[in-house]
């Protein structure tokens, strides 16, 4: 076997908010395009979503649409290891584990995500630039350990995702889309019905001068909606504005990619919605072949640190 296909990754999502087509093409398609040539973990961080004031009943809930929607996506239960996190306890016991021993002075909220990654064994994290200085805690943690009481964790890479989308909000695009300084309608909601995905992509901030390059520093408007596009339809966003004649064009095709990127999606995600119980049950079955691994990391984390286990 190549080394692409043995090489564990993993990813977690925060299960909060509504999902935006800057997570489907910065983060969910990558992790779809790439299931099957790695060994891939999905994890839903619904522990990482406690610290912020939260309704319980909304978390449940979001929790499960979330799921829906990575499942309508592409992503493959039986491929990906796919659960929730708060279904491992594993996560929990191994973040308790390195606060005592590994982690001293560390904030609470990075030891636990340096514990998610290190439970799996975890070769390689795909993150964006923003993401490297936590991949970069973990390692420490993961080395201090090791040092410290003998080689019992895996040292993880970050990686850049295969497609690196950086989506913009559409009003407003300097800032990223789904951020909560971007505003509602910037962001394109993945279940938004197509008349107000057409909406708010003919209402897309662009420079006023019609030429088309993409330069996000200096064209920020146009470069997203080239980008958005690339992402949608493959190729570079440079490659695909050398053969667009204007802006008028530009937002037509770049409506229609969306569209025609998000219609199934939509469809599925309405099949699958209808029957909770089959997405509970794969949540379920997900988080059991988790344990099979997570709880061998935690075993060798008590031995190595001394307690009984
Ligand atoms: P978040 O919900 O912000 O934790 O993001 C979940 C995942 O989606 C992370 O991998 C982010 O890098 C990715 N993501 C979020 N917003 C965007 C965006 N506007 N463009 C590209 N990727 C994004």
């Amino acid at each position: 076997m190549t080394r692409t296909v043995t090489t564990r990754r993993l990813t977690g999502l925060k299960p909060t908010g509504e999902p935006h087509l800057g997570i489907l093409l910065g983060a969910i398609q990558p992790m779809v395009r790439d299931q099957y040539t790695s060994d891939a973990t999905v994890f839903l961080a619904d522990l990482h979503a406690l610290t912020a004031a939260h309704e319980p009943r909304t978390l449940r809930e979001t929790t499960l649409r979330h799921a829906t929607v990575l499942l309508a996506a592409g992503l493959d239960p039986d491929r990906t290891v796919f659960y929730v996190q708060s279904q491992v306890p594993d996560h929990a016991e191994l973040h308790f584990l390195l606060e005592r021993t590994a982690a001293r002075g560390r904030a609470a909220y990075p030891v636990l995500q340096a514990s998610d990654i290190l439970l799996h064994d975890t070769a390689e994290v795909p993150v964006g630039a923003d993401q490297r200085p936590r991949v970069a805690l973990t390692r420490d943690i993961a080395m201090r350990f090791n040092q410290r009481y003998g080689p019992t964790f895996v040292v993880p890479e970050p990686v850049t995702p295969t497609v690196a989308a950086r989506v913009m909000d559409l009003a407003n695009p300097t800032v990223k889309m789904g951020q909560t300084t971007s505003s509602a309608s910037g962001a394109i909601g993945l279940l938004d019905p197509p008349a107000l995905v057409t909406r708010k992509l003919s209402r897309a901030v662009t420079e006023t001068d019609g030429i088309i390059a993409y330069d996000p520093a200096a064209r920020p408007g146009v470069s997203n909606l080239l980008e958005i596009l690339a992402a949608c339809v493959g190729g570079t966003p440079v490659e695909i504005g050398t053969a667009l004649r204007g802006y008028g064009d530009l937002r037509r095709a770049t409506t229609e990619a969306v569209l025609g990127l998000l219609g199934p999606l939509r469809a599925r995600f309405e099949t699958l919605a209808r029957d909770p119980g089959y997405v509970r049950q794969v949540l379920a079955e997900g988080a059991e072949r988790a344990r099979s691994r997570t709880a061998e990391t935690v075993f060798r984390a008590k031995r190595a640190i001394g307690v009984l286990a």
